[in-house]
């Protein structure tokens, strides 16, 4: 069967990139999100090789390189004492080894850098405010005026898409939130590097920074154990959440503790982990992204993964031979590579929160650890191209 036509649901990450992979291929999208305009909804990210590779093919990187910051390094730092205990490279020497750079920049900006360059392409069509609650062939004409050979469930992690799915994957609350903090570069603690992402370990929670030149500042997440909000991008700190988040970095040292004090405001999102179950019916729908396989954000890979499964799908959508084949090669295929990059991620977790003789053991490891060799580390997760035909 020919893929002529497709409806994509949401224009996140894996939605917009998806519609770009696709128009290349002679494949018409329609986009259907629910948000009238593309606002500021969540923090920082982290943009790896595997990904920037993608948006280089798609063209969409130029636009991001005067506007992102690329770190020299990523640093392993302790919470506790701010010493370094370790430094993957990045920088320069991301763009040799990998081929491509390793960015940092505001999720919006790169929400927006995709959406022009899809608005570019006659052959993809954005319907804006379309929220759908009930998936179906019908709701999906009804929106878009066409009959689609396909659906791609973008649509985040609290996908509706996916309810519609035999045996889909369900989401579960982690136990953990990821608090939100903005820090101007005056007011920065001298911890915090502007040539650099710093990873700060300590007893069950870590915390991530680094600058953004969107803000003339320091994006920092905190992650610890927290109470759930629901499913929300964006909940408002109550005292109660707000103590728990200290207590949990009691043992912290003070310059983190004081900017910590200081977030009573700050916004937090609950971390959902959606675990494995099918992605595609065999015939009209196959989901992509967080709603596919939303993981924790230990190895700041999810909008990463996002990028490649668009790209990807569109490799598979391309090859001859019938649609319920060319699904699950897909599914089988991402499937491998995601499971690989969770538990990438569930090893940082057990790593950046041990306690106790673990974290001495851990701390002694990592400053044996030339920074050459980390990276080496990395070779199979940065060097991967997801456009490879
Ligand atoms: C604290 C934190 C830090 C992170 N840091 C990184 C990082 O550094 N690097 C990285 O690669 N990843 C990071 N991630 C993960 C990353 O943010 C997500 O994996 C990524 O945004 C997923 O993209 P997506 O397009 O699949 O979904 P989303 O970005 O959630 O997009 C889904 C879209 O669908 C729309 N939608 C939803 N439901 C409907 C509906 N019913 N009808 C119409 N439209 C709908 C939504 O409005 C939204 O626009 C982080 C996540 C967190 C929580």
């Amino acid at each position: 069967m020919t893929i002529e036509r497709v409806a994509i649901v949401g224009a996140g990450m894996a939605g917009l990139t998806a519609a770009l992979a696709l128009a290349r291929r002679g494949i018409a999208c329609d986009i259907i999100e629910q948000a009238t305009r593309l606002e500021e909804v969540g923090a920082g990210l982290q943009v790896s090789p595997n990904a920037s590779r993608v948006l280089a093919e798609l063209g969409v990187l130029k636009t991001l390189e005067p506007v992102w910051n690329e770190p020299d390094h990523i640093a392993l730092a302790s919470g506790l004492s701010l010493r370094a205990l370790a430094n993957v490279p990045v920088g320069r020497f991301a763009r040799e080894r990998w081929r491509a750079p390793y960015g940092v920049l505001h999720r919006t900006t790169l929400q927006k850098a995709l959406l022009s360059a899809v608005e570019k392409q006659p052959s993809c069509r954005l319907h804006l405010g379309a929220r759908l609650d009930h998936p179906s062939l019908d709701a999906f004409t009804a929106i878009t005026g066409h009959r689609p050979d396909l659906v791609i469930g973008a649509d985040g992690v609290w996908s509706q898409v996916r309810t519609i799915m035999p045996q889909a994957p369900v989401p579960t609350f982690s136990g953990n939130i990821a608090w939100r903090l903005t820090i101007p570069s005056r007011k920065a603690p001298p911890a915090m590097k502007v040539n650099a992402v710093t990873a700060f370990m300590g007893p069950g929670a870590h915390l991530v920074c680094y600058p953004l030149k969107e803000l003339d500042g320091y994006n920092v997440v905190a992650i610890s154990t927290g109470l759930n909000p629901g499913q929300t991008w964006q909940a408002h700190a109550s005292t109660r959440q707000h103590d728990l988040l200290m207590q949990q970095f009691s043992l912290w040292n003070p310059q983190i503790r004081e900017l910590l004090s200081q977030a009573r405001d700050a916004t937090f999102w609950p971390l959902y982990e959606v675990e494995r179950g099918r992605w595609h019916n065999d015939s009209t729908t196959v989901l992509i992204g967080d709603a596919a396989h939303a993981m924790m954000p230990f190895a700041a890979q999810g909008a990463s993964m996002a990028i490649e499964d668009a790209a990807r799908l569109a490799v598979h959508l391309g090859r001859p031979g019938p649609l319920p084949a060319r699904l699950s090669a897909f599914e089988q295929e991402r499937v491998a590579r995601t499971d690989k990059v969770r538990n990438r991620g569930a090893f940082n977790r057990f790593a950046y929160h041990a306690r106790g003789p673990v974290r001495l053991a851990r701390d002694a490891v990592l400053s044996l650890r030339s920074p050459q060799s980390l990276a080496a580390d990395l070779d199979w997760l940065y060097g991967y191209d997801a456009c490879d035909p």
